[in-house]
């Protein structure tokens, strides 16, 4: 296999993550489903994040930092995997997290529980803080003398995590069609795994559902960080946007808000294979990918569907989700 150029990493995921066999789904729906399981990456500590967290933490301690500040949702797994990773490698963590009053902030639960255990402070921003989230982290990161984390860890460093990630399931399925699908947020994990795809030429389709904003929107992101990284790296992995797919339709109710019917394909996994996703990003694609696949959509088998984590935000769907059990 061709070497890859990757940039320095610091040890923090349990890789390669397994890929498991989905014998009841994939007989009841008639196609050869698989699942690569990075929501085994670790345990407080797992989901798509921490891959690229091993490259974003090594380019921080390169910087000679004390600390790092990121941002995202009240329920964002990025934030509660960098404040772990962060207490792992002896950093401090700040992080600016979205919610709907920040004069009356939520209880504590979930992944800011979590994210609080290891030691992070926590600000709450509002929707219209938010959009200014790259200003506010490059001030915090500042005043602090932290390292500033994109959201969700998408840019070009982060990246190369799923870029690792496409090396896994090459030596898992060699240079045969595959298709991957995955949840898109930020679009850190498919803009990793097309490059990774392109530097060891292989023949994958990938397919990314977006949670969140349209299809365009994550076109011009995702080809973004791949220029991106094709600059600052000097690798061959620059991508118009036209030729990035997304599927656009499966955003429902919005960004963390969740339909009965997602809910009840979410159950259906657990109940049928022991798997079980999370409502925000991966429970949602997962719904996508089945809805597609009942409608006869053709994808090149194997199809393998990356599950990404996100367990801990379960627990914020507690209620909606009893009602269906
Ligand atoms: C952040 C996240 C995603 C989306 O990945 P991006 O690289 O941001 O597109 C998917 N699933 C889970 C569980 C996440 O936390």
């Amino acid at each position: 296999m061709k070497r890859i150029p990757y940039p320095s990493a610091v040890d923090l995921a349990n890789l390669p993550t397994p890929v498991d066999t989905l014998p009841r789904v994939s007989q009841a729906v008639g196609r050869e489903l698989m699942i690569k399981r990075d929501d085994l990456s670790g345990v407080a500590l797992s989901g798509n994040k921490v891959r690229k967290l091993e490259f974003l933490l090594a380019d921080a301690l390169d910087g000679a930092v004390t600390g790092v500040v990121t941002c995202g949702g009240e329920q964002s797994n990025h934030a509660r995997a960098t404040a772990i990773a962060a207490a792992r490698l002896g950093l401090g963590c700040h992080l600016l997290l979205r919610v709907a009053d920040p004069q009356q902030p939520p209880a504590i639960s979930g992944n800011p529980l979590l994210a609080t255990m290891a030691g992070a402070s926590i600000e709450w921003i509002s929707a219209e803080q938010y959009q200014h989230r790259e200003r506010l982290l490059a001030e915090a990161a500042e005043q602090r003398g932290y390292y500033a984390i994109a959201e969700g860890g998408s840019d070009a460093v982060g990246a190369w995590g799923y870029v690792r990630c496409a090396e896994e399931l090459a030596a898992e399925f060699g240079d045969r069609p595959l298709t991957i699908v995955t949840a898109c947020g930020s679009g850190g994990t498919v803009a990793g795994l097309i490059a990774g795809c392109r530097l060891l030429s292989l023949p994958y389709r990938i397919v990314g559902i977006c949670v969140c904003d349209d299809r365009a929107t994550f076109q011009q992101r995702i080809s973004d960080i791949l220029n991106q990284m094709a600059q600052r790296y000097d690798v061959d992995v620059a991508t118009e946007p036209e030729g990035i797919e997304i599927w656009e339709d499966y955003v429902g109710l919005g960004y963390a808000l969740s339909r009965d019917e997602e809910l009840q394909e979410m159950l259906a996994l657990a109940r049928s294979e022991g798997i079980v996703t999370d409502p925000v990003y991966s429970g949602k694609a997962w719904f996508g990918l089945l809805n597609e696949l009942k409608r006869g959509r053709s994808l090149a088998s194997p199809i393998v569907f990356l599950h990404t984590g996100g367990i801990f935000g379960l627990f914020a769907k507690s209620e909606q989700l009893r009602s269906l059990i």
